[in-house]
């Protein structure tokens, strides 16, 4: 099967740093990863990689079997396959709940207004926020915000969601209402990248875990066996700081 998601000997520097070192990773259809690492390990360069925010200086990338250029026309068409949410919410202040999801459809895949309006809806429905529709960003809480932008980037039907620390920026009591929406994703069967300390995520929602450090993966297995019996020293004494 063609995996959904492919690195293969994928590096990035910044300036003398080697901040990603021959990354190989595969991803299947409907697989989701958690992604750990301690501070630094090049987790959200991986997330930018993937989708080609960020160049990367050797390797290759593709989408359900197709390389990611370095630029053009097909990188557009391309990343619109990659949704992306991250720590910060970034809708637009000053357009409404609606116009945040219709946005992009109507400007980029030519959908008419009204077919991504109803779409909006559907998705807005989906993430628990239907009826703050014509409300602005400001209005909202920080967990129904990160709610919208979820649907935002689920408005362009992607094929894999990117998850960068979505809930780190949110007060603690607003954590679970996003990790359920992207718990509910993942039954539903989207192919997920997730960068989160979010431990109980990871343990019931994950295929695998990723564990980084120092831009290489250091172990890649299943979220009992990392939980359990982690195999390398990084890994344990992350770990050990964390739960
Ligand atoms: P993580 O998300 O795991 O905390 P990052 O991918 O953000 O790690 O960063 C990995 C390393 O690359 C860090 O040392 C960080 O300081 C560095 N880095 C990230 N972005 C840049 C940049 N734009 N310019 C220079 N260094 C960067
Ligand atoms: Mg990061």
């Amino acid at each position: 099967m063609t995996p959904m998601v492919r690195l293969a000997g994928v590096n990035k520097h910044f300036g003398d740093l080697h901040v990603l070192r021959e990354i190989d990773l595969e991803i299947a259809p409907g697989e989701v990863v958690v992604v750990l690492g301690p501070s630094g390990s090049g987790k959200s360069t991986l997330c930018r990689a993937i989708n080609r925010l960020e160049p990367i200086d050797g390797g290759v990338v593709e989408i359900d079997g197709k390389e990611l250029p370095a630029e053009g026309r097909d990188l557009a068409a391309l990343r619109s396959d990659v949704g992306m949410v991250f720590q910060q919410f970034n809708l637009f202040a000053h357009k409404t709940i609606l116009e945040n999801v219709t946005l992009a459809p109507t400007k980029v895949r030519k959908v008419s207004k009204g077919e991504a309006e109803n779409r909006a809806k559907t998705l807005l429905d989906r993430v628990g926020i239907a009826n703050q529709a014509s409300k602005y960003p400001a209005q909202l809480s920080g967990g129904q915000q990160q709610r919208v932008a979820i649907a935002r980037a689920l408005a362009m039907d992607p094929k894999v969601m990117l998850f960068d620390e979505p809930t780190s920026a949110l007060d603690p009591e607003m954590v679970g209402e996003v990790v359920e929406v992207m718990s509910d994703l993942a039954r539903d069967g989207m192919t997920m990248v997730v960068v989160t300390h979010e431990m109980g995520f990871a343990r019931r929602a994950a295929h695998r875990v990723v564990f980084m450090a120092d831009g290489e993966i250091v172990e890649d297995s299943t979220p009992d066996a990392f939980f359990a019996r982690p195999s390398s020293d990084r890994a344990r004494d992350f770990l050990g700081k964390i739960l």
